[in-house]
């Protein structure tokens, strides 16, 4: 495969997301076994200083433009598009998350590019890259290659340990200027915060999570009890949220947040893959669950058949104890 490997870095006021360093980490394996160059491309409005972390490309390439400032698709995909056919990469690999989902859309259209999307893994094969990808919402993997160059690959969250993207000295930034035409129909207006003083799920510790298997909002109080003896915070899946359980940053898994706790509790969660993208990479993970065949049970390291709020009770019970 001819052509340069290229990753989309997201950067939002002045920091790369992780997803990016996930995605860079893949990126770093796939340009080494190609025996070509890594170049990131981060897109944005006086925000070449958050290249500076991108040190595990070879270089960076950054357009500066107004029209790129708050990561709209279709000015993000113009900008990429007359990029790419400017110079010619070989692959494009964008990491997947709640903002890039325009663009996966539109990039591709726009070069008449194929897209490799849901990318769970990539290895050098023969010369070529051998795409792992996981289809209807992770009950399939296929396995397909790409033919030449550009290919846009979806690349999904957790592809890499972020650690493994970063590091390494600043790399050399190299000031592009891409010529598109700017003035789609999409307009950025705002940005809303998450809702002051709730907790950043992110940020815990120990996370008690619970699902639709808790049969009702009264036994979100169960789980409260369990996470305020741990010193953690409560959190759902999503149908959870949807009912107004729990607050919508609460949500774990695809569409909500990513999370990495030391200890992560889940408490008649089915263990769909929209939810263990966002919380497999636990350390330690604890699955309650009425049925023993529950998927929940394959990302679990300890496993629980028995009613969840039995559980959760018992459980905030003993540590309240263990800790006098
Ligand atoms: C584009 C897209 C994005 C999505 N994003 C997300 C996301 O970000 N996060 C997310 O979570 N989901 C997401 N989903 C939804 C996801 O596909 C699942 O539907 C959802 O995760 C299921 O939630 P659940 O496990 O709570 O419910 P269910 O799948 O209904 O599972 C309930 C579980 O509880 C068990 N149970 C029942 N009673 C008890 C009991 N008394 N004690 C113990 N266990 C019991 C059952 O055996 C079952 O396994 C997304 C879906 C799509 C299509």
């Amino acid at each position: 495969m001819a052509g340069n490997v290229w990753i989309v870095a997201e950067s939002w006021k002045g920091s790369i997301s992780d997803a990016t360093y996930e995605a860079l980490a893949l990126g770093r394996e796939l340009a080494d076994g190609l025996g070509v160059r890594l170049e990131a491309v981060l897109l944005g409005h006086g925000a070449r200083a958050a290249a500076a972390s991108l040190g595990r490309a070879d270089g960076v390439l950054y357009v500066d433009h107004p029209a790129l400032a708050d990561g709209v698709g279709e000015e993000t995909s113009r900008a990429l598009a007359a990029l790419a056919a400017a110079r010619g990469p070989g692959l494009i690999l964008v990491p997947t998350t709640n903002v890039s989902w325009d663009l996966l859309g539109l990039l591709p259209a726009r070069l008449e590019a194929p897209l490799v999307n849901f990318c769970r893994e990539a290895v050098v094969s023969g010369g070529g890259v051998e795409f792992t990808s996981l289809l209807y919402g992770g009950k399939m993997a296929a396995t397909v290659g790409a033919g030449a160059g550009p290919v846009v690959v979806a690349v999904l969250p957790g592809v890499r340990p972020a650690e493994a993207g970063k590091g390494g000295a600043a790399p050399a930034v190299e000031e592009v200027v891409a010529d598109f035409v700017v003035g789609g129909g999409v307009r950025w207006l705002e940005y809303e915060e998450p809702e002051a003083g709730d907790v950043d799920i992110t940020q815990q510790d120990f996370l008690v999570a619970v699902g639709r298997g808790i049969s009702n909002e009264a036994n979100v109080e169960v789980a409260e009890e369990l996470a305020a003896a741990l010193g953690g915070a409560v959190c759902g899946s999503r149908p959870v949220i949807d009912q107004g359980w729990l607050p919508l940053v609460r949500q774990v898994g695809k569409s909500g947040a990513t999370v990495k706790p030391r200890f992560y509790v889940a408490a008649g969660i089915s263990g769909a893959p929209e939810h263990t993208e966002g919380m497999k990479d636990a350390e330690l993970i604890v699955a309650v669950n009425m049925d023993p065949s529950a998927p929940i049970f394959s990302v679990a390291h300890y496993g629980i058949v028995e009613d969840a709020t039995d559980v959760l009770e018992a459980l905030a019970e003993a540590v309240r104890k263990r800790k006098g």
